[in-house]
């Protein structure tokens, strides 16, 4: 019989994957197929946390397909036409995936898949990713939302898709050769240097790991809402994020296991926070030019004027500022930062550094292993001040005082900034201040009321203009 390829992108999973369970439904044999496509993305091809991710969570998913009898073949090349090829190759009945969003993608999957019909070969789509696609969310006057609120209202009225999909228990296998890259061949891991260490010590990529984390953190959801903004608290948030992006865990899965416990309150907080991913998805598949662009246009002209050797040590966790430095070595080590820390670091570099918010969210890119095209984008401008729904820019974060309201007693600094860790707490977040500051840790590289003072006059700039 002709198999059917279901085509794995950003879906890395067995359970709740409906392009999967329609594969199995048609009853023919079933051809697993990833592709690494590093053209199609142009500037947003995967970063390097991400690529380290990928590794790992494709050998996952080989492992668990092999134990259900399935394969998945390796491909490497622009993804239109290596499906395209493969499907010739193996006769395929049919290609299915789960949508992705970014507007490359949309594009090139609208087009593969009007040439595969037009060659005979059935070809469905379906929603994996999101509680809801972008385009069944709308204003009573039928446009896209640009506030939260009324789109998360929005979005819960839908009717709920109901339980998640079940794991296939057994997979009818095409038996045919097929040629497959090896994934060590695709150099995904980091050497010389290996930077990865942290990574490794942090994460279990793959599906029985985001499980591992979903079950974790159901435990600490209680006091979520509290707990959510305490980057010293290693449980005050699900760490589900990068899980979410590879598509090891489904958003419905999260929320079906969050509803059917009694969470109350914090099961809502946390909910809310998968309708920002939403949020993000919709206003990246409505505005394709987010990740480039700021959604209020007035900002185009901002006067950016931070220079190279400030970003340099921004990037570097070497700011003098505890609560940046913090964040930043976090991230550099584990590829991930706290929410509350990201926003203190994006509103440090574009308004006391005045450096351009797309630098940053570049940076973010290359070094998150939740590195996410909406989510990131969205974030960035919704910190810049120019996204939808965005925080105003005259809300200018001060790096010491976010420091001491949410990192009290500096735990979270002493464990990313140990040249910290023997000052009292009440220095911990403004270190020039001690009698003996450390001397292998750098002096502020900006004076904050001036960062402020000249964020806030190039902002009436704009306002005037
Ligand atoms: P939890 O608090 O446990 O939240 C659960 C899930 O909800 C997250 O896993 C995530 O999928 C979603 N979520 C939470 N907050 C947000 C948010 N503000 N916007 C969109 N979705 C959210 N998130 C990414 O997934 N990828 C990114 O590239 C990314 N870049 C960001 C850049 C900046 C400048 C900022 C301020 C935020 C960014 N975020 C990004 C959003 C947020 O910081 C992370 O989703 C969150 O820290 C992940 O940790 P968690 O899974 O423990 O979150």
């Amino acid at each position: 019989m002709n198999p059917v390829i279901v085509w794995f992108r950003q879906d890395l999973r067995l359970a709740d994957n409906p392009a999967l369970t329609h594969a199995m439904a048609t009853g023919a044999p079933v051809l697993g197929l990833y592709v690494l496509d590093d053209e199609t993305p142009g500037a947003w091809r995967l970063g390097g946390a991400s690529r380290w991710w990928l590794h790992e969570s494709l050998q996952a998913l080989s492992s668990n397909l092999a134990e259900i009898c399935g394969r998945l073949i390796l491909r490497r090349g622009r993804a239109d036409t290596a499906v395209a090829s493969l499907a010739k190759e193996v006769g395929a009945a049919g290609v299915v995936w789960n949508r992705c969003y970014e507007p490359y993608a949309v594009e090139r999957d609208k087009r593969l898949k009007a040439d595969l019909t037009q060659a005979g070969i059935a070809a469905d789509s379906f929603n994996g990713s999101l509680l809801a696609e972008p385009w069944e969310v709308r204003t009573g006057a039928g446009t896209p939302f640009k506030v939260y609120t009324p789109f998360w209202r929005a979005l819960r009225a839908l009717p709920d898709s109901g339980k998640p999909l079940p794991a296939p228990k057994a997979i009818t296998p095409f038996v045919g050769k097929v040629a497959t890259d090896r994934l060590a061949d695709w150099a995904l891991l980091p050497h010389k240097p290996d930077w990865a260490g942290g990574l490794r010590e942090t994460w279990m990529p793959g599906e029985a790991g985001a499980r591992k984390r979903l079950s974790r953190f159901l435990k600490h959801l209680k006091g979520y809402r509290a707990a959510r903004d305490r980057p010293d608290d290693d449980d005050g948030t699900s760490h589900l994020s990068p899980h979410l992006h590879f598509g090891e865990i489904s958003p419905r899965q999260v929320r079906h296991a969050v509803q059917t416990g009694e969470h109350g309150d914090d099961g809502d907080k946390f909910l809310s926070e998968l309708g920002w991913r939403e949020f993000s998805y919709h206003l990246l598949f409505h505005n394709p030019a987010l990740p480039e662009a700021p959604l209020d246009a007035k900002f185009a002209h901002f006067p950016w004027t931070g220079s190279d050797a400030q970003f340099k040590a921004w990037s570097k966790g070497q700011t003098g500022y505890p609560i940046v430095d913090a964040g930043m070595r976090q991230l550099w080590h584990t590829g991930y930062m706290h929410n509350r820390v990201r926003m203190i670091a994006a509103s440090f570099l574009i308004k006391h550094l005045a450096i351009d918010w797309r630098r940053g969210e570049a940076w973010f890119w290359d070094t998150l292993v939740d590195a996410d095209l909406a989510n990131n984008a969205a974030s960035w401008q919704w910190v810049a001040g120019c996204g939808a729904d965005a925080a105003p820019f005259f809300r200018i974060f001060n790096p010491v005082l976010q420091g001491e309201k949410f990192d009290p007693d500096g735990a979270y600094v002493r464990c990313w900034v140990p040249e910290l860790a023997g000052l009292a707490d009440k220095f911990i977040h403004k270190p020039w201040l001690a009698p003996t500051p450390p001397e292998n840790y750098p002096e502020p590289i900006v004076d904050l009321a001036e960062g402020r003072a000249r964020a806030l006059a190039a902002f009436k700039g704009l306002s005037r203009e």
